[in-house]
């Protein structure tokens, strides 16, 4: 579904992506761990298009994601996002954050649009507030919203920037929840995290950033239990 191949990025002179080369298939979860700087939300801003790069391609649903606005329109219909802050509508009810862009963007009929807005809201399990305003919910409820007015826009691929990082300890678990119920369907996921629980538990794929360029892939259970490189293991035993 999505494919780096000896991607290159510089913010200046500083070399941000080095010969990033990865696959992530249909329906998989990839987790991407790394210290701060270096490189993951450059790399999953990369995907649709917020962050332009150097050289290397980068394919996304079939597209190639460049210079081509046509391309980089069709994959930004198909990719949602989530990020540490929750950048809801603060004068909008959470049922219209999740209506107006499928209206606006999508051009679904009001009708449809809320009757597809307060599925996901149920899904996520925040229907009831649907009438509040984002200042009258807590935390882990904002981001669940941002995750169903994501979700309302039908995405293929949806990509998580440390989704949990802003949000109070208890309220964690009720975000990390919605999104491993996620996992399990067939969308394809890139998520950054530090919540190693929960990357040993839904990743089909990890990768470790050090200073730009992927040190170390593997499935979960090989790079937890015996990383090979000497930078994952202190980094998961820094995270354990
Ligand atoms: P964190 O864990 O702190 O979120 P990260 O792994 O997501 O870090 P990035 O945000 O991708 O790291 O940044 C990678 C490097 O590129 C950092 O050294 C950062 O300072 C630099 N950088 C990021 N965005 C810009 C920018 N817009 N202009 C200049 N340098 C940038
Ligand atoms: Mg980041």
């Amino acid at each position: 579904a999505i494919s780096f191949e000896k991607l290159n990025k510089y913010y200046g002179d500083h070399h941000a992506l080095r010969d990033v080369t990865l696959d992530v298939d249909h329906g998989e979860t990839l987790v991407i761990c790394g210290p701060s700087g270096s490189g993951k939300s450059t790399l999953i801003r990369c995907v649709n298009g917020l962050e332009a790069y150097a050289d290397g391609a980068l394919s996304v649903l079939g597209h190639s994601v460049g210079d081509d606005e046509r391309e980089l329109e069709a994959v930004r219909k198909r990719v949602g996002m989530v990020f540490q802050s929750f950048n809801l509508f603060p004068h909008l009810t959470v049922l219209e954050n999740c209506v107006l862009p499928q209206v606006r963007g999508i051009k679904r009929s009001r009708t449809e649009a809320t009757q597809i807005a307060m599925g996901q809201l149920g899904r996520v399990r925040v229907a009831e507030h649907a009438h509040k305003f984002p200042d009258q919910i807590s935390g882990g409820q904002k981001q669940r919203v941002a995750l169903a007015r994501s979700l309302s826009l039908d995405p293929d691929i949806m990509l998580f920037d440390e989704p949990t990082s802003a949000l109070d300890p208890e309220m964690i678990s009720e975000v990390l929840d919605v999104m491993q119920e996620l996992t399990r369907g067939n969308m394809t996921i890139i998520c950054v995290t530090h919540e190693m629980g929960f990357a040993r538990a839904v990743a089909d794929k990890v990768i470790l950033m050090v200073d730009g360029a992927i040190v170390e892939q593997g499935d979960p259970e090989q790079m937890f239990t015996v990383p090979k490189h000497p930078i994952t293991q202190d980094f998961m035993k820094a995270v354990a």
